[in-house]
C-alpha cells in the first residue's frame, strides 16, 4: 500500500494474493530470502505512450496507451488489451499481477503482461475506431512480438479490433506472425478462442459440481455483461441445461425469469456485436423481461438479489460488493464464478466463502481464454490448424486440470474447498520456482 498509493485496484489484488500465500512463505523461507514476492509485484516493464489520432471531424485527439509487462518467468508476456475510460495503471497493473497466476494455472508457457488505452469506444464511427487501432500499434509495434509479447483481446477489444491492430502491426513490421491472439479464423486465428472464455468458465462450474455429485443442468444462473465472456457463458449454460436469467451492460440489466433460449441469445449476440445496442432492447423485444436502469449511487445491484443457484460475473471489477455477496446467499446462490477479473470485492468473497459459497476466482475460472490464445500461438508456430472439436476437448481438459490442481494445492495447505487459496498457491508455487531457478535478475 505504501509503495502504490495511488493504485487501490492493484493493492486489492495483491492483498488477495498475499493472504493466500502465507503459508507457503513460511513453508519455504528461501523463498522470503529471495524476495520472490516483492519482485512479482513490480513489473518487469511498464511502457506508457501517447496515442494521436484525428476524429471523423478532422480533429485531432490524444488517448494514453499502455503495456504492462509484468513477469516473463515461464514464457513470453501474454495478457489482454483494454479499451475502456476508466483505464489507469493501476487497473492495468492489477489485471497483469493477475494475469501472471492465470497464465501459470494453464500449463502453457506464457507469462503475465496487460495493457490498453483509456480511449472510449462507446459512440466511435469503425473509421475512427480504425484510425485508433492503427495510432495506438504504431507505438506498441516498438515493444512487442511473437516470441516476446502476445496481447489478446479484453474489454473494447474485440475480434473487430484485433483485426485492425494486427494489419497495422504487419505493415509496420512488414511480417506475418502470431504476435497478437483472438485473430480471424482465415488468418492465423483459432477456433474456439471467441467462446473459449466463456464455455471454460461454464466447464470450471460443472467440475465443482462434480465434487458434490451435482451438475449445471436444471440450475438457474445469474450472468452479468453482455460481451464476450457474458455471451458464451450463456450459450454453455443452455446447451448443458442450465437456465441463464439476466444479462446486463453498462446502462442496465434485463431479468428474463423464462431464461435465454439460443433464439434469444442470437439476438443478443447481434444486439451487442453487430449493431452495438443497449440490453434495453432486449427487454423491447420479448415479452416479460424486466429491464432496469443501472443506478450509480444505489449500494449494491439488484441484478444479484434474484432468486437462483448459481451467479457467474461477467462484465468488469468490483461488481459484486459485501451487500451483493449476502443477497446472493440469502437467495439460494450455492456458487459463484468469476468469468470477469476481480469482479467480487474481498468482503464478498469473504462472505460468500464463509456461508459455504463455492467459489471460484477469475484466475483459474476464466483461464480458458487465455488456454485457448496459447493453443492459438502454438498453431502459429506449427503452421497448423486444429478442428473445433481438437480445440474444445484440450480446453476442457485444461480447464480440469486447473481446477484439480487448485484444489489439490487448497488441501495441502489446509483450506480444503477454497479454490482462491488453491489457485494462487499453485500459480504462484510455479513462478516462484521459474524465478528461483534463473537467479538475481
Ligand atoms: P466486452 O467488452 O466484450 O464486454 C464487457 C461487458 O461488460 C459489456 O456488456 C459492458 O457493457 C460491461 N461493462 C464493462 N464495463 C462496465 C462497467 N464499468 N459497468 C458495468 N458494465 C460494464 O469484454 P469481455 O466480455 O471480453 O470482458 C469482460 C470481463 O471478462 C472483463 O473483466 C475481462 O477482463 C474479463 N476477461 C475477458 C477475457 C476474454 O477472453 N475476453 C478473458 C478473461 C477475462 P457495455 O456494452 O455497456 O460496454
Amino acid at each position: 500500500k505504501a509503495r502504490n498509493p495511488h493504485e487501490p485496484e492493484f493493492v486489492q489484488a495483491a492483498e488477495e494474493v498475499i493472504l493466500s500465500i502465507a503459508p507457503v512463505l513460511e513453508k519455504n523461507p528461501e523463498f522470503v530470502r529471495l524476495r520472490l514476492l516483492e519482485r512479482m509485484l513490480e513489473p518487469e516493464r511498464m511502457i506508457s505512450f501517447r496515442v494521436t489520432w484525428l476524429d471523423d471531424k478532422g480533429e485531432v485527439q490524444v488517448n494514453r496507451g499502455y503495456r504492462v509487462q509484468m513477469n516473463s518467468a515461464i514464457g513470453p508476456y501474454k495478457g489482454g488489451l483494454r479499451f475502456h475510460p476508466s483505464v489507469t495503471p493501476s487497473v492495468l497493473k492489477f489485471l497483469a499481477f493477475e494475469q501472471i497466476f492465470k497464465n501459470a494455472l494453464t500449463g502453457i508457457p506464457m507469462g503475465g503482461g496487460k495493457g490498453g488505452s483509456d480511449f472510449d469506444p462507446k459512440g466511435k464511427s469503425e473509421n475512427e475506431i480504425m484510425k485508433f487501432c492503427q495510432a495506438f500499434m504504431g507505438e506498441l509495434a516498438r515493444h512487442i512480438n511473437h516470441r516476446l509479447d502476445v496481447p489478446a483481446g479484453d474489454i473494447g477489444v474485440g475480434g473487430r479490433e484485433i483485426g485492425y491492430l494486427f494489419g497495422a502491426y504487419k505493415k509496420i513490421k512488414n511480417e506475418f506472425t502470431g504476435v497478437l491472439t483472438g485473430k480471424g479464423i482465415g488468418w492465423g486465428g483459432s477456433l474456439i478462442r471467441t467462446e473459449a472464455t466463456g464455455y471454460g468458465l461454464v466447464y470450471f462450474a460443472e467440475n465443482m459440481l462434480q465434487t458434490k455429485n451435482d451438475s449445471i443442468k436444471g440450475k438457474t444462473c445469474l450472468v452479468s455483461g453482455s460481451g464476450n465472456v457474458a455471451q458464451y457463458a450463456i450459450e454453455k449454460i443452455i446447451q448443458l441445461g442450465g437456465k441463464a436469467v439476466t444479462a446486463s451492460d453498462s446502462s442496465g440489466f434485463i431479468y428474463d425469469e423464462s431464461g435465454f433460449s439460443m433464439e434469444k441469445l442470437e439476438f443478443l449476440k447481434d444486439l451487442k456485436n453487430n449493431r452495438r445496442g443497449r440490453i434495453k432492447e432486449y427487454a423491447e423485444r420479448f415479452k416479460n423481461v424486466v429491464y432496469k436502469d443501472l443506478d450509480e449511487k444505489a449500494d449494491h445491484n439488484p441484478l444479484w438479489a434474484i432468486k437462483a443457484n448459481c451467479a457467474f460475473p461477467c462484465a468488469t471489477q468490483n461488481e459484486v460488493n459485501g451487500k451483493d455477496a449476502n443477497n446472493l446467499v440469502k437467495n439460494g446462490v450455492t456458487l459463484l464464478g468469476e468469468g470477469a477479473n476481480m469482479p467480487t470485492t474481498i468482503e464478498g468473497i469473504n462472505i460468500l466463502i464463509d456461508n459455504g459459497v463455492m467459489y471460484s476466482p477469475g484466475k483459474a475460472a476464466n483461464a480458458g481464454g487465455v488456454a485457448t490464445s496459447g493453443l492459438e500461438m502454438t498453431q502459429n508456430f506449427m503452421g497448423d490448424h486444429w478442428t473445433r472439436e481438437a480445440v474444445d476437448a484440450k480446453l476442457q481438459g485444461i480447464m480440469k486440470n486447473i481446477h484439480d490442481t487448485s484444489l489439490a494445492a487448497a488441501k495441502e495447505y489446509g483450506k480444503p474447498g477454497n479454490y482462491m487459496v488453491g489457485a494462487n498457491i499453485a500459480g504462484f508455487l510455479k513462478v516462484a520456482r521459474a524465478m528461483q531457478a534463473q537467479g538475481v535478475i
